[in-house]
């Protein structure tokens, strides 16, 4: 499985970070996690066939997370005929408002895109990828991910509880997690830190992280040895 964060900023775009999308590899089959910014530039400059993309998956409706889902769905209705992902979002509101933009921008014209509305526990197994929703206290409807393919988990924590991660999701204390791709934009980093040493861990990747919390970055990395912390920004790729 690859990983690439093609967006890794916070609530708002940074110097080349964009908002919230992370490309998941399996095989020939691509995935998204959020989709804060719309990843079809990204597709044809690596010239990956926007059929190949397989799901979608909307952790939580912040426009950082999602606005890029409308320039998204909006090709995958009009031109990339072929391409048929699901999207999955947690709240019904958007599907609805989704469907209502796609048809105004495209002379009244919407074909049977595949948005449908999550809740918690497995949402989506293609036999590739598995992916559960957990119930996060971001907001009213927010999730974390577990991602399962090749033998791997890997979780994304999505955004969390505003102030603190007390919300972290309670597999991470008792399932082995190859990486963790987790926020730094509600809180300092630092909160992780009796977390983390109470879970097991191979890799942790601190993106969506704010630039009021940038100075405690390097020390963060430095505390946590001997486990792998990263700070991802546009463009970093990891293979699990
Ligand atoms: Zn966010
Ligand atoms: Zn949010």
């Amino acid at each position: 499985m690859r990983i690439t964060i093609l967006g890794s900023s916070h609530g708002v775009p940074e110097p080349h970070r964009r908002c919230s999308c992370a490309m998941i590899q399996v095989g020939d089959r691509y995935y998204f996690v959020d989709m804060g910014m719309n990843p079809i530039d990204d597709l044809r400059t690596r010239q990956i066939p926007v059929e190949a993309v397989k799901g979608v998956f909307i952790t939580h409706t912040h426009g950082d997370h999602v606005n890029g889902l409308v320039g998204f769905a909006d090709l995958v209705n009009w031109y990339f005929k072929a391409a048929d992902p699901v999207m999955l979002l947690p709240e019904q509101d958007v599907i609805d408002l989704l469907k209502q933009w796609i048809p105004t921008v495209n002379h009244g014209s919407i074909r049977d895109l595949r948005f449908a509305c999550y809740k918690e526990g497995v949402i989506y197994d293609d036999g590739v990828l598995k992916v559960t929703a957990i119930r996060t206290q971001h907001i009213a409807v927010s999730y974390a991910f577990l991602l399962e393919a090749e033998g791997r988990k890997v979780l994304f924590t999505g955004d969390l509880h505003h102030g603190s991660p007390t919300d972290f999701p309670e597999i991470a204390y008792s399932t082995y997690l190859d990486m963790v791709f987790c926020e730094s934009a509600h809180f300092p980093v630092t909160e992780y830190k009796p977390i983390f040493a109470k879970c097991d861990i191979g890799k942790v990747c601190v993106q969506h992280y704010a630039p009021r919390f940038d100075s405690l970055l390097r020390g963060f990395i430095e505390d946590m040895k001997p486990l792998a912390v990263v700070i991802a920004n546009d463009g970093a790729e990891f293979d699990i």
